[in-house]
C-alpha cells in the first residue's frame, strides 16, 4: 500500500482504471479520470504559486469538485484544510487566517469577494495568492470573477506545470503534514489536528478492512467532506477500496432514499440523527433501500432503540444488514470499531474494540495507568492514528498527548473484558449533583424512551442546594401534551435520584453541529443569559 495521499491516488488509478470513482449527479468520474484531473489541478495551483506545505483551505459542500480540489492539494505537496461548510463567511476566514492559507477555495456563492478583500486589505490573509471558485451550486449565484481564479480554468493555467505536479507527487513524503482538520467546536473553540499522510492512510486502510469494503461497494457520503468521517472514511476509503463514492452536498431525505434505491448504495456510514430522519420519512414506505449492507454510526451517543431500529427489517426499520458503531475523534479519527459477528446488544451498548494500530485504555483523569474492566474513566488512545498535534498550539498538544504518547480523549468510558468500549459522557459535560458525578447521556437515554420524546439533551444549572441539577430540553413528539412533571417522575422511576432532571424545558429544536452533535455550549450559554 502506497504510504502518500498521491501514491494512493495513483495506485488507484492503476488498479480500477476505468471503474467509476465517484458518480456526483449527472457527472461520473473514473479513477483514471480523478487522476486526471487532480494532476491538472495540482498544476493550476502550482501556477497560482503554491509551494510544498503551504496550506489549500476549502470551503464547499460534498462534490466531485471537492474531492478533486482536496486531492489536487495533496498532489502538488500541499497541506489540505477542509472548512465546515455550515460556516458563516466570517468563520470560514478565520480558519483561511489561522492557517495561513494560500489558495481559498470556495463554493460560488458561500463568499462575496469583498469580505475577502477587506481581510487582504487588513493584511490579515498575507500569503493567499489566490481565491478559486468552484461551479455554482443548484440554485446558487455566481460572485462576479474579478480577482477570482474560476476552478475551471486551473488546467488551462497549469498547462505547462504537469510534470512539476507529477515531481512534487513524488516528493510528498509519508511524515509529511497531509492535512489539518478542525474539531467540531463542541467544548469550545475549534481545533486543527494535523495528520501525517501516514496516519490519514492507516486509519482510512483499518476502517476499510473493518467494514470489508471491496470496489464492489457504492458508498453514499453524507458525512461532510470536512470532517475526518467524510474525508478520511470516504474520500481517502474509496481510493483505497475501489468503491464508488456518492457525494451528498446538501441532506435531504427523499433524495438520499431516492439515490439508495436507483444506485442500489451499499455503505451509508451517517451521524444517528441521519438514521432518525430516514427511519422517520413518510415517504420510505414505497422505497427500496434493500441494497443497504454496511452502515456505521457514532460521533454521538447513539441510543440503543436506533440501532434495533436500524436492523429490523421493512416496514418498522431499514433493514441494514449490518450496524456497527464506532467512537472516534478528529484527533484520531476512529478508534474503536463493532466487528462482524458482534451480538446486537453489543453493538448498541458499546462502539466496539480497538481497530488494528490502535490501542484504547481507561484510566483516573490525568493519569495513563490502566484502571480494572468495568471501571469509569477517561479514555485513552494511543497507536499511529493520533494526530501528530494541534496546529500552532504546543501547550494544548501537549495537554492532550502525554510523554507516552497516549491521546487524553476529554471522553468519559469504561471497557469491557473483552475490550469493548462503552462511551458514557464527556469530561466537560459532566456535573456535579449533590456530591455524586452525573453523566447527562445516562439521562438522556432514559428519557428517549419516553413515547412523548422526539429529542433530548441534558446539561447541569447552578442550584444553591445540589451544587448542580440537571436540566432537560425537550422536543415533544407532533401532538404529545406530556408535561414536564411526567417526564421528571418517568426518569424518577428509572435513575437515582441524585440523576433525575430537576428541570424540563420544552423547545422546538435543539441546536446541532454539521456532524450532528448536539451544542450544550449554546445550551448553556442560553442559560447563563436566562439567568443574568
Ligand atoms: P471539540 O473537540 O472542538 O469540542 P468535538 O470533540 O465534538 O469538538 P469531534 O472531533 O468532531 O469534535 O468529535 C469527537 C467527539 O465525539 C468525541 O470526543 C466524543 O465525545 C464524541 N463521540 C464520537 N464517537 C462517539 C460515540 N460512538 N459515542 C459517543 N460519543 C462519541
Ligand atoms: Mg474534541
Amino acid at each position: 500500500m502506497a504510504s502518500t495521499l498521491p501514491g494512493v491516488l495513483r495506485s488507484a488509478a492503476a488498479v480500477h482504471g476505468a471503474r467509476p470513482a465517484v458518480v456526483d449527479g449527472e457527472r461520473t468520474l473514473s479513477f483514471q479520470d480523478l487522476l486526471d484531473h487532480v494532476r491538472a489541478t495540482a498544476a493550476g495551483y502550482i501556477a497560482l504559486g503554491v509551494e510544498p506545505g503551504d496550506r489549500v483551505c476549502i470551503w464547499a459542500p460534498n462534490s466531485a469538485d471537492w474531492m478533486i480540489a482536496g486531492l489536487a492539494a495533496s498532489y502538488a505537496g500541499a497541506t489540505l484544510v477542509p472548512i465546515n461548510s455550515r460556516y458563516t463567511g466570517h468563520e470560514a476566514q478565520e480558519i483561511a487566517v489561522r492557517t495561513h492559507a494560500r489558495i481559498f477555495v470556495v463554493a460560488n456563492g458561500f463568499l462575496g469577494r469583498d469580505q475577502v478583500g477587506e481581510l487582504r486589505a487588513a493584511g490579515e490573509l498575507p500569503e493567499l495568492g489566490a481565491i478559486v471558485t468552484l461551479p455554482p451550486l443548484p440554485g446558487g449565484v455566481a460572485v462576479p470573477a474579478e480577482n477570482v481564479v474560476d476552478f475551471g480554468s486551473l488546467a488551462e493555467l497549469g498547462v505547462e506545470l504537469l510534470g512539476d505536479a507529477d515531481a512534487r507527487a513524488e516528493a510528498v513524503s509519508a511524515d509529511d503534514v497531509a492535512d489539518i482538520l478542525f474539531t467540531s467546536g463542541t467544548t469550545g473553540r475549534s481545533k486543527g489536528a494535523m495528520s501525517a499522510h501516514r496516519q490519514t492512510i492507516a486509519v482510512s486502510a483499518a476502517w476499510a478492512e473493518i467494514g470489508g469494503v471491496s470496489a464492489e461497494d457504492r458508498y453514499l457520503v453524507v458525512n461532510p467532506f470536512f470532517h475526518s468521517f467524510g474525508y478520511k472514511i470516504g474520500i481517502v476509503v474509496g481510493l483505497l477500496t475501489g468503491a464508488t463514492l456518492y457525494p451528498v452536498g446538501i441532506f435531504d431525505v427523499d433524495t438520499t432514499m431516492e439515490l439508495i434505491e436507483r444506485e442500489r448504495i451499499t455503505l451509508l456510514p451517517g451521524a444517528p440523527t441521519i438514521f432518525t430522519s430516514l427511519l422517520e420519512a413518510p415517504g420510505r414506505g414505497s422505497r427500496d433501500l434493500s441494497s443497504l449492507r454496511l452502515s456505521i454510526t457514532g460521533a454521538a451517543v447513539v441510543p440503543v432503540v436506533l440501532i434495533e431500529r436500524m436492523r429490523a427489517a421493512a416496514p418498522e426499520g431499514l433493514g441494514i444488514d449490518h450496524v456497527y458503531t464506532a467512537f472516534g475523534m478528529t484527533e484520531a479519527v476512529v478508534a474503536t470499531m463493532c466487528r462482524e459477528g458482534d451480538a446486537d446488544v453489543l453493538v448498541a451498548t458499546t462502539c466496539g474494540r480497538a481497530i488494528p494500530g490502535a490501542e484504547v485504555r481507561i484510566a483516573a483523569v490525568g493519569g495513563n495507568e490502566p484502571l480494572p474492566a468495568g471501571d469509569e474513566g477517561e479514555v485513552l488512545v494511543r497507536g499511529e492514528i493520533v494526530m501528530l498535534g494541534y496546529l500552532d498550539d504546543p501547550a494544548a498538544t501537549a495537554d492532550a498527548i502525554d510523554e507516552d504518547g497516549w491521546l487524553h480523549t476529554g471522553d468519559i468510558g469504561k471497557v469491557d473484558e473483552a475490550g469493548n468500549l462503552q462511551i458514557t459522557d464527556r469530561l466537560k459535560d459532566m456535573y456535579i449533583s449533590g456530591g455524586f458525578n452525573v453523566y447527562p447521556a445516562e439521562i438522556e437515554q432514559v428519557l428517549a424512551r419516553h413515547e412523548a420524546v422526539a429529542d433530548v439533551a441534558v446539561i447541569g444549572v447552578p442550584d444553591d442546594r445540589m451544587g448542580e441539577v440537571g436540566q432537560a430540553y425537550v422536543v415533544r413528539r407532533a401532538g404529545s401534551s406530556v408535561e414536564a412533571a411526567d417526564l421528571i417522575a418517568f426518569a424518577r422511576e428509572r435513575l437515582a435520584n441524585y440523576k433525575a432532571p430537576r428541570l424540563v424545558e420544552f423547545v422546538d429544536t435543539l441546536p446541532r453541529n454539521a456532524s450532528g452533535k448536539v451544542l450544550k455550549i449554546d445550551l448553556r450559554d442560553t442559560k447563563k443569559t436566562e439567568q443574568q
